[in-house]
Formats: structure tokens, C-alpha cells, sequence
């Protein structure tokens, strides 16, 4: 049984992993200040004895008396509306500080020690697909910065943790995730798209929706984060998690429409500054090192989020 830490285990990708690490048996601490994280996601485990939840902000520095095998880093908004405006310092500071944070006391536990970084390193790409030597196209004094730099920075940090101070590292870039325990407001395309059909309403086109995602569903890329951290300590990364399948999304949009019938319309609105125009992942180093693909694709992936989506909007309904 190993003792596992996860920071940001009650937000989406967290509690997904959280409950997988409890169930293959493990001890597990989740650390969060829930922001954007719900408790609701970790109902099927907060009772249970291996298992342990504590308020805390990343930003400020943290002392555990357990030892700590394993530390999952992936504290930080990931939607643009969660981490921009009034957020965004606190974005950088969540990224930065909580990367010092936690890589100190992976150094003092003398555990291994996981980065949820991400495509946005990449940035507005120029090259495409985007395999790990692209060192990216980020507007650095853009309303994304705080969350591309920050994410930037805390890969740095990692590195050098590294080459000074031998702590071991894994750094995986995710790219665009869905599934099961998103929040329905997180604002992220997949989550506004099926909860809009689902309530009859307009399905929000930012721009004229030519713009390019690849998305990957949350259980092939909770795969990939344990294959990282069960890989040799020599394979460092960073490493693109994601699946290459790429897809318009005005073709989103059309799939969700298609899918729950209902009278929605595409309406379409402002694009956000610095949408990037085209994402897709070169996973050939997944493949090699991890021996990690993902198995399954947007239609099956978006019938489980939909079957998700409509009982949480019925629970809802009747609070
Ligand atoms: P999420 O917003 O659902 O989860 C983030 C969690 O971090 C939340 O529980 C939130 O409360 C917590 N958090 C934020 N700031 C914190 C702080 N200062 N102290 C303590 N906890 C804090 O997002 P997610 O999709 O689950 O993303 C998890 C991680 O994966 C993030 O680091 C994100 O950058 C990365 N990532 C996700 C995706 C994706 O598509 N889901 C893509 C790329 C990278
Ligand atoms: N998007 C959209 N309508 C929405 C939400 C998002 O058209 O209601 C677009 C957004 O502008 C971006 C893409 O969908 O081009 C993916 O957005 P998301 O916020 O999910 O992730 P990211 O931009 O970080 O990849």
C-alpha cells in the first residue's frame, strides 16, 4: 500500500484519481482548498479509512507528519473563466508558489513527485501537432498568461528541483480532458455544450467555431497519470497525455446537438482573446515510454458524460 497525496483532489481530475488510487488499495491524502472543487465528487470515498481530506491552499507552504510516497500535483482553476479576471494572480501564485510548496516537501518526504501541466505551454501553436521539443507560442502578457506562464514556471521549477536537489520528477502536459464529476458551471466547451442541450438551451459557439480541440476522456487519462508515476525514475518527461483525435468545435457541437436531440441552436458569440486556434497531441512519446493509448473515443466518451451530466442536472432540479 502506498501513501499517495493528490493536491486538487476534489476537483475533476483529482477525485477521478483519488478513487482510483483507493481503489487499487492505496493510502491517500487530498489536499484542496476547494475552488473549484466540490466535496460532492469525493462522496464515495470520504469515509473511507484509507482515506483523507484537508483543507488547504497550495499557496501557502504545508507540514505533514505522514510519510508521503507519492505526491500527484494538480492544484490550479483549469477553466479559462475559473483562472482569468479577478483570479489570475492568484492563478500564477497557485502555479508558482504551490510548485515550490509541494516540490519542498517531496524533497523532505523524499517522494516522487507529479506535474498536471498542460498543452496551453504550448500556446497559440505554430507547429501541429504538437509533440514535447515545441517550445510554444504564448503571449506572455496575455489574459492566458497567468495560467501559460504560470504552468511554464511551475515545469521550470520541477526541473530544477530535479538538477539541485535530486527530487523525482514526472511531468505530464494534458491536454483537453472531460468527463464524469466536471462541474456543470466550470464553463469548459464540453460541460457549457451538453448541460446547454440538455436544458433546451443555445449552444455558445465562441467565434465562428473552426477553431480545433482534441478531447480526452477522464479514465484514459487517469491511466496515463499512473503509468507516469509508475515509470522509471529515469523517464522524467515531459510527456503529452491526450487524444489525437481532433475535432472543429462548431463538429462539438454539432455531435452534442445530434446526440440529445431538442431544439438548441448554434449561437454564436465573442471569441475569447487568445483562443488558441489548433490543438492536437503527438503522443509517440506516451506510446514508446508509457506504452499508453487512449481506448476510448469522443462518441463513446460523450455518451458517458451525457448519461453523468443528466443526473447531476436532475439532482439539481430537485434541491
Ligand atoms: P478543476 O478546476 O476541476 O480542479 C482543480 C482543483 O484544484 C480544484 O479542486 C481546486 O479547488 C483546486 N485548487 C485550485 N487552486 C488551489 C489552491 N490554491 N490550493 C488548493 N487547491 C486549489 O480542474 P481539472 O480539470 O481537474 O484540472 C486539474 C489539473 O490538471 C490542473 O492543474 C490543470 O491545470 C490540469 N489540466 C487539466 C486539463 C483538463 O482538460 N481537465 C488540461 C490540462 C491541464
Ligand atoms: N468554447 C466555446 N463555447 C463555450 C466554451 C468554450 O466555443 O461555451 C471554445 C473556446 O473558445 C475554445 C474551445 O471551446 O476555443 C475550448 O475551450 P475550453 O474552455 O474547454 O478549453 P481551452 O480553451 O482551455 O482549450
Amino acid at each position: 500500500m502506498a501513501s499517495i497525496l493528490v493536491t486538487g483532489g476534489s476537483g475533476f481530475l483529482g477525485a477521478n484519481l483519488c478513487e482510483r488510487l483507493i481503489n487499487e488499495g492505496n493510502k491517500v491524502i487530498c489536499l484542496d482548498n476547494n475552488y473549484t472543487g466540490r466535496m460532492k465528487n469525493l462522496e464515495n470515498i470520504i469515509n473511507h479509512p484509507n482515506f483523507l481530506f484537508i483543507k488547504h491552499d497550495v499557496i501557502d507552504s504545508v507540514q505533514l507528519n505522514e510519510s508521503i510516497d507519492e505526491i500527484y500535483h494538480l492544484a490550479c482553476p483549469a477553466s479559462p473563466p475559473a483562472y482569468q479576471g479577478k483570479a489570475a494572480i492568484m492563478t500564477t501564485k497557485t502555479c508558482v508558489y504551490g510548485a515550490i510548496n509541494f516540490l519542498e516537501l517531496a524533497k523532505k518526504k523524499n517522494a516522487k513527485i507529479l506535474l498536471a501541466s498542460t498543452s496551453e505551454v504550448y500556446g497559440d501553436p505554430l507547429v501541429h501537432p504538437q509533440n514535447e521539443s515545441y517550445r510554444g507560442n504564448v503571449n506572455s502578457i496575455g489574459i492566458r498568461a497567468c495560467y501559460d506562464e504560470g504552468k511554464r514556471c511551475a515545469e521550470s521549477l520541477f526541473f530544477d528541483y530535479h538538477r539541485e536537489e535530486n527530487v523525482r520528477i514526472k511531468v505530464i502536459r494534458i491536454f483537453n480532458t472531460y468527463g464524469p464529476r466536471m462541474d456543470p458551471k466550470d464553463g469548459r466547451v464540453v460541460s457549457n455544450f451538453i448541460c446547454q442541450a440538455l436544458r433546451g438551451e443555445d449552444i455558445t459557439i465562441y467565434g465562428q467555431g473552426t477553431q480545433t480541440r482534441s478531447f480526452c476522456y477522464v479514465d484514459d487519462l487517469i491511466d496515463a497519470m499512473i503509468k507516469m508515476m509508475q515509470s522509471p525514475d529515469d523517464f522524467v518527461g515531459p510527456v503529452n497525455t491526450g487524444n489525437p483525435g481532433e475535432f472543429t468545435i462548431k463538429e462539438l457541437a454539432e455531435k452534442v446537438i445530434a446526440k440529445i436531440g431538442g431544439n438548441s441552436k448554434l449561437r454564436y458569440c465573442d471569441l475569447p482573446k487568445d483562443d488558441p486556434t489548433q490543438r492536437r497531441p503527438d503522443i509517440s512519446l506516451a506510446k514508446e515510454k508509457l506504452c499508453w493509448c487512449p481506448q476510448i473515443n469522443l462518441d463513446e466518451g460523450l455518451d458517458k458524460t451525457i448519461e453523468y451530466f443528466k443526473n447531476e442536472i436532475q439532482s439539481r432540479g430537485k434541491k
